[in-house]
Formats: structure tokens, sequence, C-alpha cells
């Protein structure tokens, strides 16, 4: 909304660093990985409440994985990993919504057909797995004013992984992040070295917060992937 306005009033001291990225490649990215130890999804409830959950049903169906749309309360976490282990157990696949409260088939139509106006799929690093064609939002040609990195010539400026991160290995259900042997003392949510110790819901910052109240670790039928 922020560009659009830009562009309406003909803004020229307004531009964005844009990161985008989008769920659907990066999932089957994963899911056609033959490293890969996913076995079921919970889809984050508010990406779905703009883009809907249509976009996974064809992934389900294509990889035989159990997919939840879920909200973010205590409870809707415990209720989607239920329901994903429910559909595992039953050997079930395809996409249920848990967050209905929020979250339609079709999601926040107007609000699509905004982002695709402004935005248009271009190819996207992931951290610890590489460049994955479609699978993020630069701005379209008629926007590129705004894009900070055209702007000021930042385009090539690339941040380096820590060697010392595995977290492409956590992406694909093949670590835990207490593997990682940088976890807790050189990598922490104050000093992170990797994205999932960034934010509050990645896989290492979780473990950091709330790991101390587990139990040994006990190897798990099955992972369950939230993202
Ligand atoms: S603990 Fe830090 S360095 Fe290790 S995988 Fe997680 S983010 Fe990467």
């Amino acid at each position: 909304m922020s560009v659009w306005y830009a562009a309406q009033q003909s803004l020229s001291n307004f531009s964005i660093l844009c990161s985008h990225v989008l769920v659907p490649p990066a999932m089957v990215a994963l899911l056609s990985s033959p490293d890969t130890l996913i076995d079921g999804f919970l889809a984050a409830g508010h990406v779905c409440a703009v883009m809907g959950y249509a976009e996974y049903e064809p992934i389900a169906a294509t990889y035989q994985t159990p997919i939840v749309v879920t909200g973010f309360e205590p409870l809707d976490l415990l209720d989607g990993i239920y329901r994903t282990l429910t559909a595992l157990e039953a050997g079930q696949y395809g996409v249920e919504n848990q967050y209905s409260r929020a979250v339609t088939r079709q999601g926040n139509v107007q609000a699509q057909e905004l982002v695709r106006r402004v935005f248009e799929p271009c190819t996207r690093q992931w951290r610890g797995i590489g460049p994955i064609p479609a699978s993020g939002y630069q701005l379209r040609p008629e926007f590129r004013a705004y894009d900070a990195e055209q702007r000021f010539e930042v385009i090539n400026l690339t941040a380096q992984e820590s060697p010392l991160c595995i977290a492409g290995q956590i992406m694909q259900g093949r670590k835990r992040p207490s593997d990682c042997s940088a976890f807790g003392t050189r990598c922490t949510p104050e000093h992170p070295l990797g994205a999932p110790m960034v934010s509050s819901e990645g896989a290492c910052a979780a473990y950091y917060h709330y790991g101390q109240h587990r139990q040994a670790a006990q190897p798990m039928p099955h992972e369950v992937s939230i993202g």
C-alpha cells in the first residue's frame, strides 16, 4: 500500500528494500529434495489470511503431505500439531484449515490483486538452501523508482552466511537447533548467526527460549515444519 500511495502521489523521496518471499515454492523445494525428512506442515495463519490456501492443495496432493493452516495462539499451535499428527497416523493428506476464524480458502482477494499489481515473482536466495526460482517478490518495472536496491546501487551487496550455520538442514528436518555447534554460544537471539535465530518464531530462537523445558531429546516419529 505504501508503494502504491507513493506512486499515486508521485513521491520522489521514498524507497523500500524488498525481501519478500513466497511460501509455496519453498515448500516444493523442500519436499522435492531427496534429503528432506519433513512429513507435514503448519502453514502460517497470518500469511494465509491474505493469500488463502488454495495454492497449497496441489502441493499436498502431489507430495501426499498434510498441510494445516494454523493460528498463533498456543491452543492454535497445539491443535495444528494434533491435526497434522492425526492425519499422518491415518495416512491422510490434504489441506486443513485450523484457523478458520481468520482464513478462507480464497483469502483477501483485493489485497492479492494489489500485491500483484505492485510486485512480480523473482528468484530469491534462501539461507542454507540456495536460490529458488519464483520464490520471492520484487517491484514491477513501473514501481522500480521506489526500489532501494536500484536507487542506491546495492543490488550486488550480499551477506556472507556463517559456515557454522546449519539452518538448511534444520529446515529439512534433518537436524535440531541444539545439534548446531554455535547454538546458545556463538549464536543467540542477541547475536544471531542465522535467520532461524533472528525472529521469535524461528526454530533456533524457539529452542533457545523454551528448550530448557524439554526432556532429553526423544526420536520423533514425524517431523512437522512450522513456517
Ligand atoms: S543456532 Fe544459529 S548458527 Fe546454528 S543453525 Fe541456528 S541460526 Fe544457524
